[in-house]
């Protein structure tokens, strides 16, 4: 009998491969370079305004989005991933939103004790929602808070700051500007009994929801997303009418300021905005080239939320983008973003000696023109040129450098254009850099 073979590998079963969460989304390479292209611009126009970055945990304790953002909503009724922590017992939730964090870091901290603060923050959220094109369950946003300042300055120049973004990304056309006034809380509260009488005239048209919050957030039932309820939540009174002059000079004064700064918007007496810590100015930037989805960006004004959060009454206005909205409008609009390297280094020869001088060579012109900055890739794990020329193509690289047997010998690099036409022709390895016309870009 033969021994035992002890060089075969254990035959394993074939595992089934695991999948991302549904509505859970990877970002592959390709889509990744114009979601970087989006962030800078993004983070180039905070800076500009005096924003800056605050980071703030991804998970927070449960009572703080049901205190800030109200019990009677759909974030915090159905859509929010909340678990116990496994030691104590403490329930903690998956931001479904930013806000929230931010001003409870601002009390925690004490952050608006001398001065007000302009802050931005990026990254996922997390809400249970049906996943479709443009709503997914993790997503993210870019969240920019002013936290106290009592505007309406602010308000106006939160509203610019989104409309310069949107100029330097091409997409000024395809977006448009929703505002409105949803007063202050006791003008919300004198509103809320003609609202209730209202509904309750509409009671058959009301859905479940609508009518469960008809007692406990009228207002709420605005924002509803039920196609059957549209034309008469239309016919609703108007909370914009209902507000008193202080409330109303404000928003007076953000309409002007927007008139002066030459944005165009549309009053939008039934924008009330999701979450309950909003009052007086609330707005939307809307496409309507993402169908359903078609809000990109929306924000207002929070008076109230840092005394519900447990701190110093305070005064602060933010907003928030949806990432992957205004991804989807920048690919819809054509706007194109590449990472692509500048050059693409191919060496390779037949003689095993002159194939390591030629992969010596690639190594140094390569880190040669790292050290002027640029990019550049060098063929890695062998093939043969016409596979490695492949790979130079496939990597978007404006050049190939070639280094082959004759270049190793003779200490040279062929340069050849890819996204022009032009002749390759040979340089001293060591030239490369100028012979690109980059060396001092
Ligand atoms: P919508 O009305 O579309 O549900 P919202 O009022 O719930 O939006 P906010 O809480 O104000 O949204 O969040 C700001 C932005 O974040 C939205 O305008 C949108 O662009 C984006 N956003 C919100 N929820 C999602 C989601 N589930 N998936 C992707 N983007 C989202
Ligand atoms: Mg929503």
């Amino acid at each position: 009998m033969n021994p035992p073979d002890t060089t075969a590998a254990p035959t394993r079963p074939r595992l089934s491969p695991l999948k991302a969460v549904r509505g859970m989304n990877d970002v592959l390479p390709d889509e990744a370079a114009l979601w970087q292209r989006f962030e800078d611009a993004a983070r180039r126009v905070l800076a500009m305004y005096g924003y800056r970055n605050l980071r703030v945990p991804i998970v927070e304790p449960t009572a703080l989005f049901v205190r800030g953002i109200g019990e009677h909503t759909d974030v915090v009724e159905k859509e929010m991933y909340t678990f116990e922590d496994r030691l104590n017992g403490e329930s903690l939730t998956l931001r479904p939103e930013a806000t929230a964090g931010i001003v409870r870091a601002a009390i925690e901290h004490n952050l608006t004790y001398d001065r007000p603060q302009r802050v931005w923050t990026a990254g996922p959220m997390f809400r249970h929602e049906r996943p479709q094109k443009g709503r997914y369950r993790q997503f993210h946003q870019i969240d920019v808070e002013a936290l106290g300042f009592d505007g309406p300055d602010v308000d106006a120049e939160q509203i610019a700051l989104l409309a310069r973004l949107w100029r330097e990304l091409g997409v000024a056309d395809s977006v448009r500007l929703h505002v409105n006034s949803i007063g202050d809380r006791h003008d919300r509260l004198a509103h809320r009994a003609a609202l209730v009488a209202y509904f309750r005239a509409h009671e058959s048209t009301l859905d479940e929801d609508s009518r469960r919050r008809l007692a406990v957030n009228p207002l709420r039932i605005l924002d509803s997303k039920n196609p059957a309820m549209q034309s008469m939540i239309e016919g609703a009174p108007r909370l914009v009418d209902a507000i008193r002059d202080e409330s109303l000079a404000h928003f007076e004064e953000v309409k002007r300021l927007l008139d002066d700064a030459g944005i165009g918007y549309r009053v939008d007496p039934r924008l009330v905005r999701g979450l309950d810590y909003y009052n007086r100015t609330v707005f939307e930037w809307v496409t309507d080239r993402l169908g359903a989805q078609g809000t990109v960006a929306g924000g207002g004004r929070y008076d109230d939320l840092f005394e519900q959060l447990g701190g110093k009454r305070d005064f602060a206005c933010g907003f928030a983008i949806g990432v992957e909205r205004m991804i989807l409008l920048l690919a819809d609009a054509g706007v194109h973003a590449a990472d692509a390297p500048l050059a693409y280094v191919v060496h390779d020869a037949k003689d095993p000696a002159v194939a390591r001088e030629a992969a010596r060579i690639a190594t140094r012109i390569a880190e040669r023109l790292r050290d002027a900055g640029h990019a550049v890739v060098v063929n890695a794990g062998g093939g043969g040129f016409k596979s490695q020329m492949k790979r130079a193509d496939a990597s978007g690289a404006r050049y190939a450098l070639i280094v082959g047997e004759e270049e190793a010998k003779s200490g040279a690099v062929a340069i050849k254009p890819l996204r022009e036409p032009g002749a390759q022709r040979a340089v001293p390895a060591d030239d490369v850099g100028e012979a690109l016309n980059v060396a001092d870009r």
